[in-house]
C-alpha cells in the first residue's frame, strides 16, 4: 500500500500538527541547540514533518529521523539468512547512544502494526528481539535512567486502526482511530499546552499522596488475582511531567494518566491476572496468569501467546521480575473510551499495571544519584526488557500496607479511595 493514500486525508491535519507541538513543547521540552532523534514508522512521514518543523521552530540543533517499514521487516522474516536473527544493527544503536551521551533528546512515534509479526516463526521473532534489545542497550541505558529528556507519540498507522476498528473501512478506521489518539494526548483542545499544565499537576498531587504514605506494599485483589507488591526501599512515585538528568522537565510519554514507581524485585508474592491483552513487538498475549514466589515468577500461563510469553520471561534473570506498578483509575479517558488500542501505550493508561523487567532509577528519592549497585540493594530491579501489562479493572481493590502493617485504602472498584 502507498503510505500517501486516501488514509491520510482521515487525520485532521490541524490536530495532527497540535500534536507535533505538544511534543516538541511539552513531550520534550526541547531546549535551544538541542539536537533530536526521531524514529518512526514510514507511515507516520506527515506528523515526523511537523514535529521537525517545530522543532527547528523551538530553536532545535539537528534533527535527524529514522525510520521503519512493515514491508521490509517482513521480508527478513520471509527471506533473511537464518543466522542473521542473532545480530541487530549494533552501528545505528552505537550512534544513538553517543547522540544521546552529547546531549541529543530522543523522539519515538509509535503506531506500529501490533500483528505485524504475528505469523512469523516465533523461534525467529525471539532471536531478532533478543539481539536488539542486547544491541539496543547503550541507548536504552541513557532513556531508562532518565539521562536525557525523550517522549513517545502516536500516529494513526491504517494496519494498526484496522486492528483496533476491523469492521471499519480503512478511511473510517484512521479517522477513529486518529480522534481517539488526539483525545487520549489531549490535543482536540484550544489550548492543549495548557491542558497539560492542569494534567500534570493533578497528577503531581497523587504521587505527592503516596510518598506521603511511604507504603512497604500494595495488596491487589479481584477476579484471578491476590497480589501483594512489595515497594523498593526509598522509592518515589512519580506522575506527569519529571525531569531528566540532563535538568530538562518533560512528559516522556504522551498519553499517560498512571503514577507509577518501583517494586521491590525480591519481594512480590501470590498471583494475579492481566485484564487486557498485550501487544508485544508483533504478537499477541492474552490472559496472562502468573504467579510469583519472593519476586520471581515461578509459573506463567497465557490463553494465547504463551510461548512467546514464556521466551520473554527467560531473557535474562530479571525478567521474571518486577521493575515497575503503575496506579490508574478505571475511568481515566482511555478507559471510558472503551478501545482497546492493542499498544501499551494508550492500554496501560487505561488500566492499573505492572512491568516486567528494568526499573527506573527516578522512581527513588535522589535516584539520580544512585549507582546501579545500590539500586540493586534497595530492591530496584535490571533487565534488557521492560514491559508494562495490565492488571487493572473496575473489579480491583487495593490496599496500601504500612511498615506497621496497618491498611490504607488506596483504590476500591478501579476507582482512588
Ligand atoms: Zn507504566
Ligand atoms: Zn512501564
Amino acid at each position: 500500500m502507498n503510505f500517501m493514500s486516501q488514509s491520510q486525508d482521515s487525520v485532521d491535519p490541524v490536530k495532527l500538527e497540535k500534536l507535533a507541538e505538544v511534543a516538541i513543547k511539552v513531550g520534550l521540552q526541547l531546549q535551544s541547540g538541542q539536537d533530536l532523534v526521531v524514529t518512526a514508522p514510514v507511515v507516520a512521514l506527515p506528523l515526523v514533518r511537523l514535529i521537525t518543523k517545530h522543532a527547528y521552530a523551538a530553536g532545535a540543533g539537528i534533527v535527524t529521523a529514522f525510520y521503519s517499514d512493515e514491508a521490509s521487516t517482513l521480508a527478513r522474516y520471509q527471506y533473511g539468512r537464518d543466522e542473521s536473527f542473532d545480530r541487530a544493527s549494533d552501528w545505528l544503536y552505537e550512534g544513538m547512544a553517543k547522540a544521546y551521551a552529547n546531549g541529543a533528546a530522543r523522539l519515538a512515534v509509535a503506531g506500529d502494526n501490533p500483528m505485524l509479526l504475528s505469523e512469523q516463526d516465533p523461534a525467529k521473532v525471539g532471536r531478532a528481539n533478543r539481539a536488539n534489545s542486547a544491541a539496543y542497550k547503550p541507548a536504552l541505558e541513557k532513556i531508562s535512567n532518565f539521562d536525557i529528556n525523550w517522549n513517545i507519540v502516536s500516529y494513526p498507522n491504517p494496519a494498526w486502526a484496522k486492528l483496533v476498528f476491523p469492521n471499519d473501512p480503512e478511511p473510517i478506521a484512521v479517522a477513529k482511530l486518529a480522534k481517539a489518539i488526539f483525545a487520549a494526548s489531549r490535543v482536540d483542545v484550544d489550548d492543549p499546552v495548557a491542558a497539560w499544565a492542569d494534567h500534570n499537576a493533578n497528577l503531581r498531587s497523587r504521587s505527592a499522596w503516596l510518598n506521603g504514605e511511604r507504603f512497604a506494599s500494595l495488596h491487589f485483589t479481584g477476579p484471578g488475582t491476590d497480589l501483594t507488591v512489595g515497594l523498593a526501599d526509598g522509592h518515589e512515585w512519580q506522575g506527569g511531567a519529571s525531569t531528566a538528568k540532563n535538568g530538562v522537565t518533560c512528559n516522556p510519554n504522551i498519553p499517560t494518566e498512571e503514577v507509577f514507581t518501583t517494586p521491590h524485585a525480591w519481594r512480590v508474592e501470590g498471583h494475579v491476572s492481566s485484564t487486557k491483552p498485550l501487544s508485544h513487538q508483533g504478537t499477541l498475549i492474552d490472559n496472562i496468569q502468573v504467579r510469583f514466589e519472593a519476586g520471581r515468577i515461578v509459573e506463567a500461563k497465557a490463553s494465547r501467546g504463551e510461548k512467546v510469553l514464556n521466551k520473554v520471561l527467560d531473557t535474562d534473570d530479571g525478567a521474571r521480575r518486577l521493575g515497575e506498578v503503575a496506579l490508574v483509575p478505571h475511568s481515566s479517558p482511555i478507559s471510558a473510551s472503551g478501545i482497546l488500542f492493542y499498544n501499551t501505550l494508550f492500554d496501560e493508561n487505561a488500566s492499573c499495571h505492572i512491568a516486567l523487567g528494568q526499573c527506573y532509577s527516578k522512581c527513588f528519592l535522589d535516584g539520580a544519584n544512585l549507582s546501579q549497585e545500590q539500586i540493586q540493594a534497595q530492591g530496584g530491579n535490571s533487565s534488557l526488557i521492560h514491559i508494562d501489562w495490565m492488571i487493572g479493572s473496575g473489579k480491583i481493590d487495593i490496599d496500601g500496607i504500612t511498615p506497621d502493617g496497618a491498611r490504607v485504602p488506596v483504590m476500591r472498584q478501579g476507582e482512588w479511595a
